[in-house]
């Protein structure tokens, strides 16, 4: 059998720990047998970011600006642990930070749905795809320490140096401080890519905020939403069937928990981070949660949605048996070849990633699965198998679908 060509390379960002030897499986086991795989390599290895202070995270983000579509494995984002651990120069920031900074975007995570996983929570049937804004609001904010009988002002200063002062806080005693911003124009990126993901999927699209309490900030996003669904796209959903709408985020959490599913749900910096664990936990596992980041020039970057899986890495060192669900991983590859063969109009190589995440799904069905969804799992004669079993029982599964 020939393996399939590519025209254009993807970016390939490699990276830590366990989720880098799942990643390396993947590959060589999976891929490479039948596609000649075409990949600029960048290595985030902590030690290779180290060696070039950080560079290589830059570059990488770069060369997914040139090429359009790349694919990351888990890093590790340093503290003070990890800076003994590798003795590092410096506690660099966070990669998937540096990255997003330089792409913009929207961050969409997915999980994948098996007919034998039965969801934590019941009634959800079909996938919610949580949309994560990924610039400003706490992430780009100030927090400070003030001191009591502090006077906080907030000072404005135009182009042509005139001020204005709006008194804040008067600290009677010790406290806290926190300031936050964002850009209208990110606002704009950020919706205009969840209108966009919501029609490509057909699904509805929900926009949560806070907008009665944070009046101008949080207003400032639900009128971008508005005017963008009023201008642009309330006769394309409304050819598709789906609709968008707006909802203050508790009672979009309560209306999300008790539904089937089926929704994009757009969600500001924050609340996004914390809804997508939610999400994920919901359904069943982060071995099964997948994540892409869509900027707004139309570059994609696709990942698992969990990190390098550090506890199964110190076991595998210590010689011990693991078993990691190497399956977001695989649909992080299959996203990426997917993505590639359609921009390049290579049907074979959007084909391969269908069979490969069809012949993952089987296998997990069958009931060759690990350990992390075995107690959810519904699939009759159900096995757990080590990270090493379940990769090779996917990819005999794989030679099989050809015969
Ligand atoms: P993690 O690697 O996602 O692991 C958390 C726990 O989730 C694991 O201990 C494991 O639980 C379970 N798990 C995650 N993926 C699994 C898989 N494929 N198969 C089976 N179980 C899985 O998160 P973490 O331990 O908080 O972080 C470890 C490192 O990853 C940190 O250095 C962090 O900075 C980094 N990180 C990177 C990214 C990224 O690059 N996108 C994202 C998150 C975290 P049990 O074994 O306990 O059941
Ligand atoms: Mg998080």
């Amino acid at each position: 059998m020939s393996r399939i060509k590519m025209k254009n390379p993807i970016v390939e960002i490699d990276g830590d720990e366990f989720a880098r030897i799942i990643w390396n499986w993947v590959k060589d086991i999976l891929i490479m047998p039948h596609v000649d795989l075409k990949t600029e390599y960048y290595d985030l290895h902590i030690k290779n970011r180290d060696n070039t202070n950080d560079q290589v995270t830059i570059d990488a983000a770069d060369a997914i600006k040139k090429h359009g579509v790349g694919v990351k494995c888990a890093t590790i984002t340093a503290n003070l642990d990890r800076q003994k651990e590798y003795n590092l120069k410096d506690i660099y920031k966070s990669p998937n930070a540096t990255i997003r900074k330089i792409l913009g975007g929207t961050s969409f995570r997915k999980p994948i749905i098996l007919e034998t996983i039965k969801s934590t929570v019941p009634n959800w049937k079909k996938p919610i795809i949580v949309a994560r804004h990924t610039f400003g609001d706490l992430y780009a904010s100030l927090s400070m320490e003030i001191e009591a009988g502090t006077k906080v002002e907030i000072v404005l200063r135009d182009e042509q140096n005139r001020e204005s002062r709006t008194p804040f806080a008067h600290f009677e005693e010790d406290g806290i401080l926190l300031c936050q911003y964002n850009l209208e124009n990110s606002i704009y990126n950020f919706a205009e890519s969840c209108f966009k993901y919501a029609m490509e999927e057909k699904l509805d699209l929900l926009f949560s905020a806070k907008d009665t309490v944070t009046k101008a900030y949080d207003t400032k996003f639900k009128s971008i939403f508005e005017e963008l669904y009023e201008t642009k796209y309330r006769e394309m959903f409304a050819e598709l069937g789906i609709k968008y709408q707006y909802s203050l985020i508790d009672n979009a959490i309560a209306k999300i928990l008790r539904s089937e599913g089926g929704i994009v749900w757009a969600c500001k910096n924050y609340e996004g981070d914390l809804m997508s664990d939610m999400v994920a936990a919901g359904f069943s596992s982060l071995g099964l949660m997948t994540s892409v980041l869509i900027s707004p020039e139309g570059m994609y970057e696709f990942e698992a949605a969990h990190g390098t899986i550090q506890d199964l890495y110190y076991k595998h060192l210590k010689g011990e048996k693991t078993s990691a669900n190497p399956t977001a991983t695989i649909f992080a590859w299959t996203g990426a070849l997917r993505k590639r063969g359609a921009l390049d109009g290579n049907d074979d190589l959007v084909m391969f990633a269908k069979r490969l995440e069809d012949t993952t799904l089987l296998t997990l069905n069958s009931g060759f699965i690990t350990e992390d969804i075995f107690n959810i799992s519904t699939a009759s004669n159900k096995r757990i198998c080590t990270s090493e079993e379940i990769i090779d029982i996917i990819a005999s599964n794989l030679e099989k679908s050809y015969k």
